[in-house]
């Protein structure tokens, strides 16, 4: 019976889901053992590190990456890094197919003056900053002026928005990361700007994201109605609104059309707004927008870009346009496979990985030949090597969940690979 080994680097949910389809796809006459690989000592990927703290339901998807590491013949490889542990080559020796579910984590540049003065920051580093990344621990964020402006009008922006806006008190029960929490209980933050180039037809943000606004207890949330009116007028000219742009704009008026409170927080969409310099001497005092009205200037002290990602590069693979060289998947010559978005680069929903990595999983499956018999990761990693598996991850995790309950949140997380390494000991 062909028994085939399969290392997937990555433990994202593309990464998961690809041992899922690989699970869905056992028969009498096929079954797999699944590596998978991830540098950090933590899984889950960004369902713990990018999606938001004040998000939980999104992050409920974790108990179905734990179901799949359950599954037998799965086994984790936490605290191993390609590229220093082990290498991309060694490991297509070793495996039927490498999977690279390895995401893509360097955020867009904006290529405008002023973009590198201090208090000009990415999204790709504000997020995993406020979700305890443990490469981002001693991030700096400057919460010290008044008004921050984030750009992009996606979801990313959208969260890094909320994030500064709402009272840190309703973050207290969230798992944010204790260091973000106390900077953010001490931000002077009060008027949050989010800027989109395009009209609101156009805005990437998700419709769920954007009903949860009126929402906001501390938080007047503002979009002008000239600007959905305008979105109505050009998407009706361009065509039937499809059913994605209808919720987004009800949504957008159903903002519109919250009464204020007064709040002393703001959160403000401005669209149409192109962002052409930023200003300032040391660090980031104003935006300079084109906009079809003229330039606008925005005084600000902080400005958050969220434009898109892209992937950081591995030896032993092409990139292209931000993500791997592949053909639906398939990185041609090789028995490498790419799912997720460095597969198709930063898109979709966590959900969209699903459906993805089980068609790149059907194509991996076609290809396969006979089986090697080669070893596998434990030939390749030096014997003292500490590798976090799936027990002791467990105990990381309900190390933090018990810190969290005693706390009144989901977890607390711990921020440092010792740390985390600390949490697991057995
Ligand atoms: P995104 O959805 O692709 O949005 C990127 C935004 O940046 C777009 O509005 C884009 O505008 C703008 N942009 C790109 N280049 C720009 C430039 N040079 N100047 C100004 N604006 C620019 O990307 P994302 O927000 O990073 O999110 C990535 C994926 O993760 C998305 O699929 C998102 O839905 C998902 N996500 C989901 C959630 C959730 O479900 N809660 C949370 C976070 C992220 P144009 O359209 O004009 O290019």
């Amino acid at each position: 019976m062909p028994h085939y080994k399969i290392a997937i680097v990555g433990a994202g949910p593309s990464g998961y889901f690809a041992a899922q389809a690989l699970q869905n796809s056992v028969t009498e006459n096929l079954t797999f053992e699944i590596d998978m690989i991830e540098r950090l000592p933590t899984p889950w990927g960004l369902v713990r590190s990018g999606v938001a703290p004040d998000h939980p339901k999104i992050k409920t998807v974790a108990k179905v990456f734990e179901k799949i590491a359950a599954e037998p013949g799965f086994r984790l490889f936490g605290n191993v890094e390609l590229g220093k542990d082990i290498s991309l080559a060694d490991l297509t020796k070793k495996y039927d197919a490498v999977v690279m579910a390895t995401g893509s984590s360097i955020g867009k540049k904006l290529g405008i003056p002023g973009e590198d003065l201090a208090n000009s920051i990415s999204a790709a580093d504000f997020v995993p900053w406020y979700n305890g990344h443990p490469d981002f621990k001693d991030f700096k964020v400057d919460l010290t002026g008044k008004v921050a402006v984030v750009i992009g009008a996606g979801n990313v922006a959208m969260d890094c928005g909320r994030m500064l806006a709402v009272n840190p008190d309703e973050l207290d029960e969230t798992d944010t990361a204790d260091h973000a929490l106390e900077a953010l209980h001490k931000s002077n933050i009060r008027k949050v700007f989010i800027t989109g180039r395009r009209g609101a037809e156009f805005a990437a943000f998700t419709a769920p994201e954007l009903r949860d606004l009126p929402k906001l207890e501390h938080t007047d949330v503002y979009i002008s109605e000239t600007a959905v009116a305008l979105a109505y007028k050009n998407a009706e000219a361009n065509g039937e609104i499809d059913k994605h742009l209808a919720s987004n704009l009800e949504a957008m008026k159903a903002v519109t059309e919250t009464p204020k409170k007064g709040h002393e927080r703001s959160l403000e969409f401005l669209f149409s707004h192109t962002p052409k310099e930023i200003l300032g001497k040391d660090k980031v005092e104003a935006i300079v927008y084109s906009t079809p009205e003229g330039d606008v200037t925005i005084p600000c002290d902080l400005v958050i870009t969220g434009i898109g990602y892209v992937a950081e590069s591995i030896d032993g693979v092409n990139f292209e346009k931000g993500k791997i060289s592949n053909v639906d998947g398939r990185v041609e010559g090789s028995n490498i496979y790419a799912v997720g978005w460095a597969k198709r680069g930063p898109s979709g929903v966590i959900g969209t990985n699903k459906s993805d990595a089980a068609e790149v999983m059907q194509l991996l499956i076609s290809d396969l030949k006979e089986a090697k018999n080669d070893g596998d990761i434990t030939n390749l990693l030096k014997p003292d090597h500490k590798i976090v598996d799936q027990a002791y991850w467990v105990r990381i995790n309900d190390a933090e969940v018990a810190a969290g309950e005693a706390r009144g949140k989901p977890r607390v997380k711990a921020v440092s690979i010792p740390d985390l390494l600390r949490l697991g000991q057995p």
